[in-house]
């Protein structure tokens, strides 16, 4: 099974749209062709933001948010949504969802296995039951080694599944856990409450590495998910030990590892990961 697009695929989806809505274009309308994707879709609610200027693109975890003065659009993608500029005579299955604007720019969204969301969010977006469980972003300051280290503490769950529990940290998917253990040395089945502090601290910034990398590298991509610029990403090239199950590790030689956690792959080196 493919993996979904994960927070750097998200952030590199975000910049797109951003530079497609940077002169903050009105909204003249919705058509809508469905009425629900993953969940049904508010579509009066959605109805509210006709007529309102985009002020900016923001991500909170895996969620976007099309920002107006009068709330925002939610979008998450799902396992198979992605957004484009609509061009003249690009029909496709799937096509989903248009938002029109006054300036003759159309975004369409498309998600064939349709696990993606719409939704309408009103200010303060934090409350809303969507995003009011989320823990802190990766990539900002609330995510530190004390924080992770207080957390982990009480926790006897195995240490992958603790990262990607989204209370502890948002955005950090299967492959990045899996990356940010590796290069932590930490195997993935070690329970959470035994990590040392050293490690603790490597962690945190393991993860800050791996997603900022596959960022920088516009996101994984292994799934059709595509970028809003219509381009794949590339840090599927940079895996050093996801999907390499058997093949030798990159740093010491020894066979890369494959067992399933909570119903999800996890690869480790035997002999790198204590
Ligand atoms: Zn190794």
């Amino acid at each position: 099974m493919n993996p979904m697009p994960e927070l750097p695929e998200v952030e590199t989806v975000r910049r797109g749209l951003s530079v497609l809505l940077q002169d903050q274009p009105v909204i003249a309308g919705f058509e809508f062709r469905r009425k629900d994707l993953r969940d049904p879709i508010p579509i009066k609610k959605i109805r509210r933001l006709e007529g309102q200027a985009i002020r900016s693109v923001l991500r909170r975890s895996k969620y976007l948010l099309f920002e107006t003065d009068e709330g925002a659009l939610l979008s998450h993608l799902g396992m198979t949504g992605s957004w484009r500029a609509a061009v003249p005579g690009d029909e496709r299955g799937h096509d989903h969802f248009v938002m029109k604007f006054t300036n003759g720019l159309s975004l369409v969204y498309r998600d064939p296995r349709r696990f993606g969301i719409l939704d309408f969010v009103e200010r303060p977006y934090d409350k809303h039951a969507r995003l009011r469980n989320l823990g802190p972003e990766p990539l900002e300051e609330g995510f530190h080694a004390d924080l992770l280290w207080e957390l982990s503490r009480s926790r006897t769950v195995p240490v992958k599944n603790f990262l990607m529990n989204a209370a502890t940290v948002v955005g950090v998917g299967n492959i990045y856990a899996s990356e940010a253990l590796f290069r932590a040395g930490v195997r993935p089945q070690r329970r959470a409450h035994r990590l040392t502090r050293p490690e603790v601290e490597r962690l945190v910034q393991t993860i800050r590495e791996v997603l900022l990398e596959s960022i920088r590298a516009g996101g994984s991509s292994i799934s059709d998910y595509v970028q809003a610029s219509g381009e794949e990403g590339l840090f599927q090239a940079n895996f050093r030990v996801y999907d390499r199950a058997g093949e030798p590790c990159v740093v010491c030689g020894q066979q890369v590892r494959r067992l399933m956690q909570a119903g999800r792959s996890s690869y480790y080196c035997p002999k790198c990961q204590r």
